[in-house]
């Protein structure tokens, strides 16, 4: 089968032809891949940033795919059921799993980092976070139910706490993960204020249905001028933002850190952070709760997802992209479709 292969971390990914996975392990499904989104994380993966990482390495964790076969011990799924899962292997027995937190599954394995991933036409996924597709899911809407939409739905409402009329401030609107992220916030009420480097992207985030869009690197005095500060900072760029988004929040803001695309540090500042009582928060994934919810969101129309489809061979051309910020919205393959 064709797979996007990592022959060594620091290299580039490329096309090859790797044999079918045949066994099919307990607890186990085997997929038929039709759809597999492209995340920042696969490109830090291959550039080191993610040390439990063993090249060689098939990439991708994003994924919906057709049941083609279950292992042992699997109730529930049929063949041929179309379905989508969390982005790694949960134990199904830590305090996280046992609490419905699977996200911070302490022995869990991301697919494309620890073991094989989804950029191929099939693939061997943890059956215990798959769940059906809802009708009116598109596949390629279906692979970023769990990376992207349900783990905003997390970070923005469980972690975040956001509320309908708080005011939000999205960083990196136009990637992948931020023009997602202006419609879960306006989904769950909140008034949104779009950060965004890139003017040729303002007009898509605009209609994805931010309230303001602040083009260039600093935005906070205008988050500050016309809103009085935001309650909420969802922060999807990392360091190269922080000290904007920090700047942006009124006292007793809330600031949730979603992504980090330089892998750097950054300072905070301890004094300003006590002063005026900000909580700085990490989010990581999505629970199998709050894919759901993306689904049934998407299935609603409130999130529609803004997606490119891309063939496996074109895979350097939307790596490049993504690693130049020209990305707008999310890269899928379709591997088997
Ligand atoms: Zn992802
Ligand atoms: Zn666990």
């Amino acid at each position: 089968m064709r797979a996007v292969l990592l022959r060594e971390i620091g290299g580039r990914p490329h096309l090859a032809d790797v044999p079918e996975p045949t066994d099919v392990p307990p607890r186990t499904a085997l997929l038929r891949v039709e759809a597999a989104g492209l995340c920042y994380r696969d490109l830090l993966v291959t550039q080191g940033k993610f040390p439990r990482a063993r090249a060689p390495l098939i990439l991708g964790h994003e994924y919906a795919g057709r049941v083609v076969r279950v292992g042992d011990g699997v109730e529930g799924l049929r063949e041929g059921e179309f379905v989508t899962g969390l982005p790694h292997t949960t134990c199904g027995s830590c305090e996280f799993c046992l609490t419905a937190r699977e996200n911070l599954c302490v022995n869990k394995k991301w697919y494309g980092e620890e073991v094989p991933g989804v950029f191929a036409e099939y693939a061997l996924v943890d059956a215990s976070s798959l769940v059906r597709v809802p009708d009116g899911v598109q596949p390629s809407g279906a692979a970023i139910s769990s990376c992207v939409v349900g783990m905003l739905v997390n970070a923005l409402r469980e972690v975040g706490g956001a509320k309908a009329g708080e005011v939000v401030v999205v960083t990196g609107a136009g990637g992948g993960v931020g023009i997602h992220a202006v419609q879960v916030a306006k989904a769950l009420g909140c008034r949104v204020v779009a950060a965004t480097r890139s003017e040729e992207k303002a007009g898509a985030i605009r209609s994805a249905g931010a309230d303001h869009v602040v083009v260039g690197s600093g935005f906070s005095e205008e988050v500050r001028r016309v809103y009085g500060g935001a309650d909420l900072v969802l922060e999807a760029v990392g360091e190269p933002t922080m000290a904007e988004s920090i700047r942006s929040l009124k006292w007793g803001g809330r600031l949730v850190l979603v992504g980090n695309v330089t892998a750097g540090t950054f300072p905070l500042p301890l004094g300003l952070v006590i002063l005026k009582g900000l909580s700085v928060l990490g989010s990581v994934g999505s629970t199998v709760r709050t894919m759901r919810e993306a689904l049934e969101m998407m299935a609603r129309g409130q999130v529609r997802p803004v997606v490119r489809e891309v063939r496996l061979e074109d895979h350097e051309s939307a790596f490049e992209a993504l690693r130049e910020g020209r990305a707008l919205g999310r890269f899928v393959f379709r591997p088997a479709s």
